[in-house]
């Protein structure tokens, strides 16, 4: 199956910024200059929503590469320029405007990732043939001609992507009124456009593994991306990476058909997968920057052969890396601020880098590396280990490597004790094999911290685990 079902009916500009050109010539009857009117419609919408405009101080014609194919027809006509200019003209780049109309926004899109459409270009052109101003409070058509600046913050909101609102008081309902100023229906819809996967509930993850759901009630695809008429199921996750780490992430079920979509941060779509994973299922293996990203649990909306529209799923997150990986900001158990730092990773024996996941035929070490704070840097002090298992039963450490149930209560189990140097390598596992120890598909997370002997009861850790998956 290649349809997508991520249908985005709702073009917009990717990444949610557009650099507009608004160097056009010449200055409204009472002073204010065409480009000073184009600026501060620019900026409210920066100002007032998540889209953000780069205004250009250069003159870009609008018309530039725009061919004319025939009337009432904005999208598309020809390549233009990759520039999004605006001026008065006297035609719409050659064809007639329309009754009464007070400009035009020329869009260019192409196709996404998702089979919807991203706005390439976007130029307005006024219509000369009108006589404008430039002035606030209600409009006076007869005499003073119509107000430019809203008529560009009109068009700067079908630059970003907006249509008309319905009979509501706002800036981008068809017809021009006394409003000279963005509106909350305007604002709303702008948000709504462009805050992309934060409109649906997110849920943190990291490395390891998630099992989630889809069901009726779940957001879907249409709220997701503020329009279209995609109605399919949509989980959304979101993780953080501290380095450049190459990533790959799968989705499986056994009723789904399972379909990933990978955002950045600005829920610009980095990658869509229907069936790369066994059988019907998805997977997204990427090398992502340092940065936040979410993952989309998505299926179509409609039954396939490949499965159903609604029931659990499992994601598994893993990792491959040369180095070992920064684990999260760090915390402590009684509040003390500190610039510790923890990074850590999993490697098989036969492995040249470091994943997470490992077979339970695998020899594998877990490694752990502790940046001590300077100021406990020389300190007698201690080391932790801990170990959490699927079930919540945490396990820790003791001098003898063995993993000790911890009952919550009283003070921890010690891995070591020992003066503390800058930089601490702690030996989480060993030469381990999962199938010596009757275990065939587990996960561990595991944690390791500092303490201070002066200090006894406070302990430096990190807030992202070292994850370990055995899986056959
Ligand atoms: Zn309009």
């Amino acid at each position: 199956m290649t349809a997508f079902t991520f249908n985005i009916a709702g073009i917009k500009w990717p990444g949610a910024t557009a650099r507009i050109y608004i160097g056009m010539p010449g200055s409204s009857p009472s002073g204010t200059s065409w480009r000073d009117g184009l600026a501060r419609a620019a900026n409210e919408w920066t100002d007032k929503t998540p889209f953000n405009f780069v205004v250009d101080q250069t003159y870009r014609n609008p018309c530039q590469g725009y061919t004319a194919s025939g009337p009432n027809d904005d999208f598309n006509n020809g390549d233009g320029d990759g520039r999004n200019g605006a001026d008065f003209s006297s035609t719409v780049c050659g064809n007639a405007y329309g009754d009464n109309t007070l400009a035009v926004t020329l869009i260019y899109t192409e196709s996404n990732l998702l089979g919807g459409f991203d706005i390439t270009e976007a130029d307005i052109v006024f219509n000369a043939n009108t006589r404008f101003d430039i002035y606030d409070g209600p409009l006076v058509d007869q005499s003073r001609g119509i107000d430019f600046g809203r008529v560009a913050l009109h068009e700067m909101g079908h630059v970003i992507g907006m249509s008309h609102e319905q009979g509501s008081a706002s800036i981008m309902r068809a017809t021009i009124g006394n409003l000279f100023t963005l509106q909350p229906d305007d604002i709303e819809g702008a948000t709504t456009l462009y805050t992309g996967y934060t409109n649906c509930p997110v849920t943190s993850i990291d490395f390891g593994r998630v099992s989630g759901a889809l069901s009726g009630g779940d957001c879907s695809v249409k709220q997701l991306v503020g329009g279209g008429s995609d109605d399919s199921l949509v989980d959304t996750y979101e993780f953080t990476l501290a380095q450049s780490t190459s990533v790959s992430i799968g989705m499986s079920s056994s009723s789904l058909d399972s379909v990933l979509v990978l955002m950045d941060a600005s829920s610009r779509v980095l990658d869509v997968d229907d069936d790369s994973g066994a059988g019907c299922d998805a997977r997204i293996s990427k090398t992502l920057a340092a940065g936040t990203y979410a993952v989309l649990a998505n299926t179509f909306a409609e039954g396939s052969e490949c499965g159903d529209t609604v029931g659990p799923y499992q994601i598994t997150m893993s990792y491959q890396s040369s180095v070992l990986l920064e684990r999260g900001r760090n915390t402590s158990l009684q509040g003390s601020v500190s610039n510790a730092r923890f990074a850590g990773a999993v490697k098989a024996k036969n492995k040249s880098t470091y994943s997470n996941i490992v077979k339970p035929s695998e020899f594998f070490d877990v490694e752990g590396r502790i940046t001590v704070d300077a100021q406990h840097q020389g300190q007698l002090g201690f080391i932790v280990v801990a170990g959490i298992l699927d079930s919540g039963e945490i396990l820790l450490r003791n001098s003898a490597g063995q993993f000790i149930p911890y009952d919550g209560q009283g003070g921890f189990t010690k891995a070591s004790t020992k003066v503390l140097t800058a930089l601490e390598s702690v030996s989480i596992l060993g030469n381990t094999r999962a199938s010596d120890l009757g275990l065939n598909d587990i996960e561990v997370n595991f944690l390791i911290g500092y303490g201070v002997n002066s200090k006894p009861s406070e302990l430096y850790f990190h807030s992202a685990p070292i994850n370990l998956v055995v899986t056959p």
